[in-house]
């Protein structure tokens, strides 16, 4: 099988090259994201391989159908970058639907141990040899009540972290787990006694924005707030204000809502821009970082492994 991998980064090879081999799969990996400017790379392919800054619209499946690509292997979970419509009865979409849960909760928690205890702040001092402890103190995460919102494999990693910590877990999903040591309540209640929020559920009609000026308006003074899901969960421009009247203790975001904005665009390059994004940084407490949650050895491994896996699964039938 031949494959056109687009949106080459250097750690990409690190698995897909050697993996690729083994499989005897012949794959060109093109630096370029997928575009409509690119798209004609895929001439002589039988798939393409994409990420998440790539993207498939109509047009383009009509040309990959017209090149006889059969295939879209999507190393990445999400698919809203693909227009799966318009691929029905022409192109097949492959996925990998889990690959490490514990790598997005374990950095959500970092996330949340650094903006609790601003070690971002100590290591800016640090190195400029102030060993001053002004503005520095934190609080325990020990018996603090933490809820977590969405409770699926991110979100029960999630859980089961912070019961190392002894912390009191709330948390809400409208299709409960079995068996974790959390209680579940109602988003409101949630919202009134969290010391920390975490969010972990999808980006849906229904959770747009669910972090909005009502829902901060009930929320305790002080709560820390972590989005490791996707950006549009929470409605910026309300936490903009509320960062400005002191609500938050703290805010840790590895996704941020104009990342879903810039969505077709040309996303190869890795600097964007954005205006309420850099209002955001300006806040010494709110840490942003760039969607990188599941990037771990062991995820893109595992992201390679089951891509491959795929394209091997889909070429013997
Ligand atoms: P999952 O499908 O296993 O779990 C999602 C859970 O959210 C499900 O239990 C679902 O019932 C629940 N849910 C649905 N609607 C909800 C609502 N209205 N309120 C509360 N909960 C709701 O998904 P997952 O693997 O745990 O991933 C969770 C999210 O993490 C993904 O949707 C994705 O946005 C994000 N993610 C981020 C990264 C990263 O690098 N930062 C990596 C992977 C996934």
């Amino acid at each position: 099988m031949k494959i056109a991998f687009y949106g080459t980064k250097p750690y990409d090879k690190i698995w897909f090259e050697p993996m690729g081999k083994e499989y005897g799969f012949d794959v060109h990996f093109i630096e370029a994201a997928c575009s409509r400017e690119t798209i004609f790379m895929a001439k002589g392919h039988d798939a393409i391989c994409i990420f998440v800054n790539d993207y498939v619209d109509e047009e383009m499946i009509n040309a990959l159908y017209e090149m006889k690509v059969k295939a879209i292997l999507l190393r990445s979970a999400g698919f809203n970058n693909v227009d799966v419509k318009a691929a029905e009865d022409k192109i097949v979409i492959l996925r990998v639907p889990s690959y490490s849960p514990e790598a997005v909760a374990e950095f959500a928690m970092a996330l949340l141990l650094t903006v609790n205890r601003l070690t971002h702040k100590a290591y800016n001092r640090t190195r400029e040899f102030n060993m001053s402890l002004n503005g520095l103190m934190g609080t325990d995460l020990y018996e603090k009540t933490v809820g977590v919102i969405g409770t699926g494999k991110i979100g029960q990693a999630m859980i089961r972290i912070l019961n190392g910590f002894q912390a009191h877990v709330l948390c809400y999903d409208p299709y409960p787990a079995e068996g974790l040591e959390a209680e579940y309540v109602s988003l409101e209640k949630l919202f009134k006694s969290a010391d920390i929020i975490s969010l972990h559920c999808p980006l849906t009609s229904d959770t747009r924005h669910l972090i909005n000026k009502d829902t901060i308006a009930i929320m305790k003074k002080g709560v820390y707030l972590v989005n490791t899901s996707r950006g549009s969960l929470i409605n910026t421009e309300d936490l903009i204000d509320a960062m400005l009247e002191g609500k938050f203790g703290g805010v840790g975001l590895d996704v941020y809502e104009e990342e879903e904005g810039v969505f077709y665009e040309d996303r190869s390059g890795d600097i964007i821009t954005d205006d309420n994004l850099a209002r955001l940084m300006t806040f010494p407490n709110v840490l942003v970082t760039s969607h990188m949650g599941f990037f771990t050895k062991e995820a893109m491994q595992a992201i390679a492994k089951t891509t491959l896996e795929n394209a091997y699964a889909l070429e013997n039938g």
